[in-house]
């Protein structure tokens, strides 16, 4: 029998009927002939409410406790349906991450799912259950509760699914696919019938919420079929697939945005070897990951070196990053070399064109400047890659800048 791994998000267990809904497609799937474990994430703002929780007791949670914390929700959820599923006539059994297990790196709140155990799940269904499992959770070898970061629970379902050897994972979730932009944001978004990996990763990785970045990682590293579909309506919902010959490649595919970004600038760096080590080792060292680098040609042998870091670890890197220019100046034979400053701006967003047609496609990036200019949207940063080009704007301008580049690409639906 073919085993289906099937996953149910916060979006979709807003309240006890969703819940039952959920449960509902779990035992369809199930009467359709095929084996079914169930993945769940907490309810709908749940983990929201913990984490705020968490830092209105403390300014600097210590991150093991709000493991321990987070993974409450899930908790709640598993138990909810699996209670649900028996109802309806069905053998269910709740497990959390450390029961399955699923084990991960010790790394609290952004640990990564080293290896998942199949013979309690298997031992399961054989019995006629269905396993419902905490997503976003795990358990590191020693022993400590750790969560895999926020949105996880679609890695969760992957690695399952990989473990499992299943037929596929299915992503149930508010939407009823993949977007050509958020349809929260964009009112014309069109959903795609099938979006590649490539652009799929791309999209994850600069803010489109729909898949959790590393679950689209595992799908394609082992080729694990993965849909995305409504929890609320019945539809064909997006497949993501490898690149065909014959896939037609428009210029853009998506627009996306990211507003959980800061941006860090260290003005006045000296133009000398090392520089950009020493002053972005220790951000690293603290796990806080560094992304969007711009450094200026210099003038008078002084440049600017600025980045973006997520916007939960803003005010750590600033403090970081003051500290080690202390300790430059401190430390230097010629203290004057070293009069840098550290600014900070967590009022941007970051805003995102990809698709594979770029790669064969010129002017694209133009297109997207003159597009902002048109609305007077300043561009403060810009990277590319092969399928994509970012910029970092104001955030008060994102949607009106989501809105107007999906317009200007031409991916409404006709
Ligand atoms: P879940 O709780 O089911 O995991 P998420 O909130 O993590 O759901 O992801 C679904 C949300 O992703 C949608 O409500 C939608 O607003 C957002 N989203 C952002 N970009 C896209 C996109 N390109 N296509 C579809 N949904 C998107
Ligand atoms: N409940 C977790 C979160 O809100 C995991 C998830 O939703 O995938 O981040
Ligand atoms: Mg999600």
């Amino acid at each position: 029998m073919s085993l289906i791994v099937t996953k149910f998000g916060g979006t979709s267990l807003c309240d006890l009927e969703r819940v039952q809904a959920a449960a509902q497609k779990a035992v369809a799937c199930r009467q359709e002939g095929h084996e079914v474990i169930v993945v769940v994430s907490a309810m709908a703002g749940e983990t929201d409410k913990l984490e705020d929780l968490g830092y209105s007791i403390s300014t600097r949670p210590d991150p093991r406790e709000m493991d321990v914390l987070l993974a409450s929700g899930e908790q709640v959820s598993i138990a909810l349906i699996a209670m649900a599923i028996q109802d309806l006539g069905v053998p269910a059994m709740s497990y959390l991450g450390n029961q399955v297990p699923v084990y991960t790196t010790e790394c609290h709140q952004r640990a990564r799912i080293t290896e998942v155990g199949c013979e309690e799940l298997r031992r399961s269904i054989d019995q006629g259950a269905i396993p419902v499992v905490a997503g976003f959770q795990g358990v590191a070898s020693t022993g400590e509760i750790t969560t895999i970061g926020r949105g996880g629970s679609d890695t969760t379902a992957v690695a399952i699914a990989v473990a499992m050897g299943a037929l596929e994972c299915r992503i149930y979730t508010d939407v009823d696919g993949v977007y050509t932009a958020d349809p929260r944001i964009v009112e014309q978004a069109r959903r795609m019938d099938r979006v590649t990996f490539e652009e799929m990763l791309e999209l994850a990785a600069l803010g489109a919420e729909v898949l959790h970045l590393r679950s689209v990682e595992y799908a394609r590293r082992y080729s694990i079929p993965l849909k995305v579909f409504s929890s609320f309506i019945d539809g064909p919902g997006t497949l993501i697939v490898e690149e065909g010959e014959s896939m037609e490649q428009p210029e853009v595919s998506a627009i996306t945005f990211d507003k959980n970004e800061a941006k860090v600038t260290i003005t006045n760096v000296p133009d000398i070897p090392g520089i950009a080590y020493q002053l972005l080792g220790p951000v690293g060292d603290a796990n806080i990951s560094v992304d969007m680098i711009v450094q200026n040609v210099s003038r008078d042998e002084r440049t600017d070196l600025t980045f973006t870091v997520p916007r939960n670890d803003f005010e750590q890197s600033l403090e970081i990053l003051r500290d080690q220019v202390i300790r430059l100046r401190r430390e230097a034979e010629d203290p004057t070399l070293y009069e840098m400053e550290v600014i900070g701006d967590d009022a941007i967003a970051k805003v995102t064109a990809v698709g594979l047609g770029m790669r064969s496609h010129a002017g694209i990036a133009t297109k997207m400047f003159e597009t902002l200019a048109q609305y007077g949207i300043n561009i403060q940063m810009i990277s590319t890659s092969e399928i994509k080009i970012s910029v970092v704007i104001h955030e008060d301008f994102c949607e009106l800048a989501v809105r107007m580049l999906h317009s200007a690409f031409d991916l409404g639906a006709d």
